[in-house]
């Protein structure tokens, strides 16, 4: 007989991880315990030497689905002669154990939902310690239902049976509910609840062409029919949102096979438990027109409730975007339903509180990569791992789509997506999360880090703490968000070509080139300057910089000649001359707009980056032939000249060359730029690994072709996966920089 003391750290509680030790310990004849503790989960095993090694490498090799075991480490004791295992009380105290993500609904729990015998039959809040909600719902830890807002529901007896099992999937399921005892739906029409099947109401307003905002998870989603024209266009009108794409939820994989193409890592990602939306390519138009125009691409996800499972139960396709006006944060609290008035018809609504705003998470399959580009449900709170430096840091991240992380140990919180810090409403979940996180991992900043740029509130905040403060470039956090994620610790090429951040010089950058690594990057590079006519005004003004770019490429006359609206082009460009309101960018966010504008892509964008989206979607992979980027060196420094570039792009925009041929020649020159540019800095630097990085790649074309052609050069090539390639990654990158200057015995931090 051997005894065995077990300790096992990670996402380990409110998993089934307990139920899955007991049955183990059954089927092997073991006897002994199980607790939860701070760190995790407590175990003493005690039976035969095989029995144990039994035990030990199902702990390690075969966990359930959603336990990710990071530790479990194994100690021999005394034996004690016992012959039964028990699970054991939960041990108060410090707070270290990992909380779990909001789950998609198990396939057997929907089993329960659609099948006319259970007592969960139609039960839209059927879970399980296999799926259902987690984050959304904890309050406190230890992961105990009196700490989640599933605490005023009283669990009925045959709830508590379950509960109490450990040999049910229910055992220690917080948020387990039926329909005798559990949260209950309502709807809402002129914010009283309507009388009938709340369901049935639902379907037939759907029907009518109306809007009803629907409570999920992490917030209020819009719904309404993806198949009537009408129904969606009146839905822009009332979001205020007139272009940017609608996210749609389709019935099930087929569905989603019959209307867009799906690779097999796309089908994987669309159905595994965290459903995110996936960006996909559209196949056909069974879908209104006016869900994502001018897109080729579609954001797709599927039923991740039992609730979504019976809205989508009759239909094929629901536009389901987030309950907010235009880019306001996502309506959450059932305080605010009467701030949904004037967006939807009526409300779908039920008695379980929502404890924090969690957007969808969006990804796509690139490279058989999944790459995430916005990073919430299903994915938040799960640590990224990132190599620490003993002390607990907050890395407040950048201005827009903000995301926040603390680094505790050797593993990055990081905070689901915030949006624009510039919204009041956002600023106050951003405050109220970091305390959230700092009490949900136990743990007090000793170190912040933040962004160069004085006036983010991100910055302001990071700075209002007191603590000792690591500012951090923008584009370098970028940079090291890459070399972070892949944990790459030798000297490596950087190009983050990205949309505005501070420069070190003060100047705006965002087509950069770094040579470095996590600590110590030096710019290698950049774009040749050019002005931002009228500041950040020039983001939704594509023209603008199309200007910028041509008056430098071709002239003053010959540049106002090629402008459509003289008279104000001759106003910016005096503003310019007087030093008004024009400072000098590097941005290859900005160039993209510029050729967007001279393609007649986009002259103005109703959002960040919309030109270039549809610059992307513009081009033509049949067209024939590339402009090229110049090479300059300065002073050791490699400056991208576009003039050229420009000069060819408007020739051809002249002779009526199309936009898609404008479009395809100016990827193929951002292509061979980085490419040109990186063998360049090889052999400068001996560098063999390239980091890719910043919004600019979100194009797939860009991604796609940078790596294929700098991998055909021989180079080891890395962009971001686990964290956003645009600002929702900053923060992990600002934590990375920070966790490696306080390492630097030359740092004044040290
Ligand atoms: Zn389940
Ligand atoms: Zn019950």
């Amino acid at each position: 007989m051997r005894r065995y003391r077990l300790k096992i750290s990670g996402i380990v509680q409110g998993v089934g991880f307990r139920p899955f030790l007991y049955r183990e310990a059954a089927r092997l004849s073991l006897g002994g315990f199980a607790r939860n503790t701070s760190y995790g989960v407590y175990a003493e095993i005690e039976g035969t030497d095989a029995a144990c090694d039994a035990f030990l490498d199902a702990v390690r090799n075969g966990p359930p689905p959603l336990a990710r075991v990071v530790s479990a480490e194994a100690e021999p004791m005394e034996p004690k002669g016992e012959s039964s295992f028990a699970i054991a009380a939960s041990e108060p105290g410090a707070r270290t154990a990992l909380i779990s993500p909001d789950i998609g609904v198990c396939d057997a729990c929907k089993r329960e939902v659609f099948d006319p015998a259970d007592r969960r039959f139609r039960y839209p809040f059927t879970n399980c310690t296999d799926c259902g909600p987690r984050f959304t719902i904890i309050r406190d830890i230890p992961y105990d239902r009196k700490n989640t807002s599933m605490a005023a529901f009283v669990q009925c007896p045959a709830c508590r049976d379950e509960y109490d099992d450990p040999s049910h999937r229910r055992f220690h399921a917080q948020p387990n509910a039926c329909p005798e005892c559990g949260p209950k739906l309502s709807f809402l029409v002129n914010g009283k609840e309507a009388a009938g099947d709340p369901l049935a109401l639902f379907g037939a307003y759907i029907e009518r062409g109306l809007t009803v905002a629907v409570k999920g998870l992490g917030g209020f989603h819009l719904a309404c029919d993806a198949q009537n024209e009408a129904a969606v266009s009146r839905l822009r009108q009332r979001k205020a949102r007139y272009e940017k794409p609608f996210a749609v939820m389709l019935r099930d994989l087929e569905t989603a096979r019959r209307w867009c193409e799906l690779s097999p890592g796309e089908e994987a990602l669309l159905s595994c438990r965290r459903k995110p939306i996936v960006l996909l390519k559209k196949r056909g138009e069974p879908l209104a027109d006016s869900i994502a125009p001018g897109n080729a691409r579609l954001g797709v996800m599927l039923p991740y409730t039992p609730l979504h499972c019976l809205l989508m139960e009759n239909r094929g396709a629901l536009v389901l975007t987030s309950g907010n006006v235009s880019d306001r944060p996502m309506i959450y609290r059932d305080a605010d339903i009467p701030a949904l008035a004037g967006l939807a018809d009526a409300v779908l609504t039920h008695d379980r509180p929502i404890e924090r705003r969690v957007d969808d998470s969006v990804a796509v399959v690139s490279r058989g990569k999944v790459r995430l580009a916005r990073r919430a449900r299903g994915y938040v709170p799960e640590p990224v791992p990132l190599r620490g430096c003993g002390r607990v840091i907050l890395a407040a991240g950048a201005q827009q789509k903000n995301t926040f992380c603390l680094v505790k140990g050797n593993d990055a919180f990081l905070g689901s997506h915030m949006g624009d810090l510039d919204d009041p409403e956002t600023e106050r979940s951003y405050c109220e999360e970091i305390s959230a996180f700092e009490r949900l991992f136990d743990a007090s900043p000793e170190l912040a880090a933040c962004d160069l740029h004085p006036d983010y509130l991100s910055t302001r905040f990071a700075e209002s703490l007191g603590l000792p403060l690591v500012p951090v470039q923008h584009h370098r956090a970028h940079f090291a968000s890459v070399l972070a994620e892949h944990d790459i610790r030798e000297n490596a090429l950087g190009f983050i070509f990205d949309g505005t951040g501070l420069g070190d010089d003060g100047m705006i950058w965002g087509g950069e080139a770094f040579c470095g690594s996590v600590a110590q990057s030096s710019r290698a590079g950049h774009l040749l300057p050019f002005p931002l006519l009228g500041g950040e005004a020039a983001v939704r003004e594509p023209w603008r910089c199309a200007l910028a770019a041509a008056e430098l490429a071709l002239g003053r006359e010959e540049a106002l000649e090629l402008c459509e609206n003289r008279g104000e082009a001759e106003v910016l460009l005096r503003a310019r001359d007087a030093g008004i309101n024009a400072p000098i960018c590097s941005s290859m966010g900005r160039l993209f707009d510029a050729i967007a504008s001279v393609a007649g892509v986009r002259r103005t964008a109703s959002y960040e980056g919309q030109a270039a989206v549809e610059l992307e979607q513009a081009a033509d992979a049949r067209a024939q032939g590339s402009y090229r980027f110049g090479l300059i060196e300065e002073g050791g420094t490699l400056i991208f000249d576009w003039r050229a570039l420009i000069r060819d792009a408007w020739r051809d925009a002249l002779s009526g060359a199309g936009a898609g041929a404008i479009s395809m020649r100016f990827h193929r020159a951002c292509v061979a730029l980085v490419r040109d540019a990186a063998l360049r800095l090889r052999v400068q630097t001996g560098c063999g690994a390239v980091a890719l990085s910043g919004g600019c790649f979100m194009n797939e074309i860009l991604l796609e072709g940078c790596f294929a052609a700098l991998e055909a050069e021989g180079f080891r090539v890395y962009s971001n996966e686990a964290v956003p390639v645009n600002d929702g990654g900053i923060c992990y990158g600002q934590a990375a920089i920070a966790a490696a200057t306080i390492k630097n015995p030359a740092s004044p931090l040290f």
